[in-house]
């Protein structure tokens, strides 16, 4: 997975000893970056919870500042340089106050970032969440780092504190062994390794009894998910005899992992849901052989036709990355006919940036800074013409949808999930509450949601 559309989100958290005013301290988080994050997020706001932290409504209150952080794009890490900058004047004023860095930014930059800014007390890479107690507990002039990268590591036996509503992501593996030439993923979440079967169903049935209706897995590679003679396949299978769940989903696949397995069971099983987010990258077999994806664009669009033909009316999303090293105009043009080939409901697109400890790292950036703009630009057009005819054409046609609550665009309106993953917006009834599964038929459709009634 390249990264999803950062998330700026945050959990007001909890803290342990005691601060001055003999409370509970307590603690600010703040994620940024892909929903692997969010759900380490959850996790770490379990771990401090059982050690007796509390929440702080806001960050000026908190005894404790912790950033999860993202390192797959340059962009994202400065994002969250300039937010320690600010912290920085807030620890001016309260000398107390506890700075922490965790997540995949601590583990990419160790040392440089405590140069770049010495007034962090902790820094913690994404195998520490452990320790953080510990690490928080610890007194001393020296900041407390950790990143320490663990294969064992999995977390299956702690229960994330999930926000709340009726989709809960569930951490299914750690991790990539893929080694893709421009992703710093492998380096900064280490190698594969998978949550139990058992504790993810524990999990699963857990979160039905607390009114969850879809479980999204999650994993950096989630379809390479193994454990024992457990694969994902079998996994789904088995996630699919939870009663009370009744949609599941997963992200992200890697479509080399896309086993013949794993469609008939996505097939077969009516509680997996007819969407996937299949990052192509690129639709240049030279770019992809450079990138070390695995694949050819032909043996992308052959996976791509499998999966329809099994599949009626599966909905696909993607990754694309334009201006990677050596990507010449002809390149660029074969991803943008991927695209049009493909006809995604939606993509993530990104400008290609040059991440330190990667295999493409030393080849440096060929493609100027205003193309890679350009190209994005036009993909990003692209995409929204494409996600616009997409929707439009199912104006008049019926779906399921999972309440999840009030639209955003008010006016007693509510929204939910189709089935596709396409945001859908109609008008409610006092007796519809979320959780609920109702029939709605499209009337009208923009590149990002459908505004339908209640059939
Ligand atoms: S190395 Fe490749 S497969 Fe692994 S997380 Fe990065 S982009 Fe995804």
């Amino acid at each position: 997975m390249y990264a999803l559309a950062p998330i700026a989100y945050h959990l007001g958290l909890l803290t342990m000893a005691e601060n001055e005013h003999n409370q509970s301290p307590r603690v600010w988080l703040e994620t940024y970056g892909c929903q692997m994050n969010i759900a380490d997020s959850q996790l770490v706001t379990a771990v401090l919870r059982r050690a007796g932290y509390a929440t702080a409504a806001r960050p000026e209150d908190a005894d404790v500042i912790l950033l999860n952080t993202c390192a797959i794009r340059e962009h994202a890490e400065e994002r969250v340089l300039g937010r320690l900058g600010d912290l920085a004047r807030l620890k001016q004023s309260r000398p107390d106050l506890r700075l922490g860095l965790l997540g995949c930014m601590a583990q990419h930059n160790r040392a440089a970032l405590i140069e770049k800014a010495p007034w962090l007390d902790l820094v913690a890479g994404p195998d520490s969440y452990r320790r953080l107690p510990e690490m928080l507990g610890a007194a001393g002039f020296d900041p407390a780092v950790d990143v320490r990268l663990n294969r064992a590591e999995t977390y299956g036996d702690i229960a994330p504190e999930y926000a709340s509503g009726v989709r809960a992501y569930v951490t299914a593996m750690r991790g990539c062994d893929k080694f893709c030439a421009f992703c710093v993923v492998p380096y900064v979440r280490g190698r594969e390794r998978s949550v139990a079967p058992g504790e993810i169903l524990r999990e699963a049935r857990k979160l039905a009894e607390r009114g969850v209706r879809e479980i999204v897995l999650l994993g950096q590679t989630v379809n390479a998910y193994r454990h024992g003679a457990t694969d994902f396949a079998a996994l789904l299978g088995e996630l699919a005899r939870v009663d009370g769940i009744e949609r599941i989903r997963f992200t992200s696949p890697h479509p080399a992992d896309m086993t013949p397995a794993l469609i008939a069971t996505m097939a077969a099983e009516p509680k997996i849901q007819p969407y996937l987010h299949l990052p192509a990258q690129s639709g240049s077999d030279r770019i992809l052989a450079a990138m070390e994806r695995g694949y050819t664009a032909g043996e992308y669009l052959e996976l791509v036709a499998r999966l329809r033909a099994a599949i009626p009316g599966l909905a696909l999303s993607t990754d694309i990355i334009v201006g990677f090293h050596g990507e010449t105009d002809e390149d660029y043009r074969a991803t943008v006919g991927l695209m049009r080939t493909v006809g995604y409901d939606s993509a993530f697109t990104f400008k290609y940036s040059v991440r330190e400890h990667t295999r493409a790292f030393r080849l440096g950036d060929t493609v100027s800074e205003a193309e890679k703009g350009r190209r994005l630009a036009e993909v990003i057009a692209l995409q929204e013409a494409i996600s616009l005819e997409r929707n439009r054409a199912l104006i008049g046609r019926e779906f399921p949808v999972l309440v999840e609550g009030p639209a955003r665009r008010g006016g007693g309106m509510l929204a939910g999930k189709t089935p596709q993953f396409k945001t859908a917006v109609f008008a409610g009834r006092p007796a519809i509450a979320p959780g609920d599964t109702v029939r709605v038929r499209v009337a009208s459709a923009t590149a990002h949601s459908l505004t339908c009634a209640l059939a």
